[in-house]
């Protein structure tokens, strides 16, 4: 008996799951993109190309953390006040002139590097307790000097910072191959360097394909409409081109906008062909699927080949992986396209997009993400938990 299909998601032939499609995607990629040094303030969202190792300690020296007095623990009683002649100043930037004696106490403040300690001498050792100013009272001594008064109670080291706390000399602080965020910005200033190798960002050209596929970019839509003029009929705008360019910038890509090519195998392999000459990614949109119409498919496989370009998802299949020459090649269906809410126990919920269908752009939009589901799943159960991908993750 004869069956028609009256759908048309119902593809004849295995479906790749998007797993091994993203790992027969990462075996077949190699890195192209050539490090360049750039400044500290401009290798934000750069992916850093060399380990950053630490040349020095962070903070440089054992410093204050509060405002008070330092002093040699071992000078202090245990049982009772102590009494010490105040006779120094040490704050952030401007450090005890000469070390500090055993018996004696220096005004210090918050930020402030301890002083040094007699290097020699019976006594010797280093200030190394801060007494917070609260615990202390400082008035004129016998003989016209300042001394502090210390109430007892206070532990060995108190109040200061070790030298190298945050950050060893040595330590890899950063990796290469990481995206720099900006607190990673702040770390490798942290350790003086002004200058980072970044890898240079890919260049990414960006197509649509279709005859029916209009500019909304350009004051004349193709056909002597404005922008938000009359379209003609059966025609529509490029959302696709802005929304996959809008990604691939985000993700640091330099992207070239090719512009949208006619449903014509000539001028798509001509294009394609161009593009791969200067760019280490192409990702079309459109014309992937197996109708008359279809070009895409045909045209890499004549310039190179398609790895693969039936994938188990939906919606948004064909999808399609190839390369021209040495150039990776992504094709998306011109049809690309679930949302998340807080539930009153305070679980995410999320909501599947109630209209159907690759077509629905306005899901992408509203949504705040996807839901992966695995291949062999059929149903989805309320209440079911989910893995959920976050548009704003997509990076
Ligand atoms: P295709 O994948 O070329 O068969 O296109 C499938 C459908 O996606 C078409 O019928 C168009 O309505 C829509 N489409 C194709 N290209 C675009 C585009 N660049 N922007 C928005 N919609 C598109
Ligand atoms: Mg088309």
């Amino acid at each position: 008996m004869a069956q028609l299909s009256d759908d048309c998601f119902a593809f004849g032939g295995d479906l790749m799951t998007t797993a091994a499609a993203l790992a027969d995607l990462e075996a077949r990629v190699e890195r192209v993109a050539e490090p360049e040094a750039v400044a500290l303030p401009s290798a934000l969202g750069r992916i850093l190309a060399e380990d950053i190792v630490a040349g020095r300690d962070v903070p440089p020296n054992a410093n204050s953390a509060v405002d008070g007095y330092a002093v040699y623990f071992d000078d202090l009683a245990s049982d009772g006040p102590t009494v010490l002649p105040v006779v120094g100043r040490a704050a952030a930037g401007h450090p005890l002139d000469g070390p500090q004696a055993r018996g004696t106490a220096v005004r210090i403040f918050t930020g402030a590097a301890m002083p040094t300690g007699e290097s020699s001498g019976e006594k010797g050792g280093v200030p190394d307790t801060v007494m917070m100013q609260e615990d202390c009272v400082e008035r004129d001594g016998p003989d016209g000097g300042r001394v502090v008064e210390i109430a007892p109670g206070i532990k060995r080291g108190a109040n200061q910072r070790e030298a190298g706390e945050d950050i060893r000399a040595g330590t890899t602080i950063l990796k290469a191959g990481q995206r720099l965020r900006p607190q990673d910005l702040g770390l490798a200033a942290s350790v003086g360097r002004s200058r980072l190798m970044v890898y240079a960002p890919l260049k990414a050209a960006v197509f649509s394909t279709g005859d029916e596929v209009r500019d909304p970019l350009k004051g004349d839509a193709g056909n002597g409409a404005e922008p938000d003029g009359d379209l003609g009929e059966g025609l529509i705008y490029d959302s696709n081109r802005v929304t996959i360019a809008a990604l691939l910038a985000q993700l640091g890509c330099a992207v070239s906008d090719l512009g949208i090519l006619p449903d014509d195998r000539a001028a798509i392999e001509t294009a394609l062909e161009a593009a791969a000459r200067d760019h280490a990614l192409i990702v079309t949109s459109g014309g992937m699927s197996v109708g008359e119409e279809d070009h895409v498919r045909d045209a890499v496989e004549a310039l190179g080949q398609v790895h693969f370009w039936r994938l188990a998802i939906k919606p948004g299949r064909p999808i399609a992986l190839g390369q021209i020459g040495r150039v990776p090649f992504v094709g998306l269906p011109g049809n690309p396209v679930a949302r998340i809410e807080m539930g009153s126990d305070g679980v995410p919920v999320a909501h599947k997009f109630p209209r159907d269908g690759a077509g629905i752009l306005t899901s992408m939009v509203e949504a705040d993400g996807l839901v992966e589901l695995p291949e062999e799943m059929t149903r989805l159960k309320a209440g079911t938990m989910v893995d959920f991908l976050p548009f704003s993750e997509v990076s």
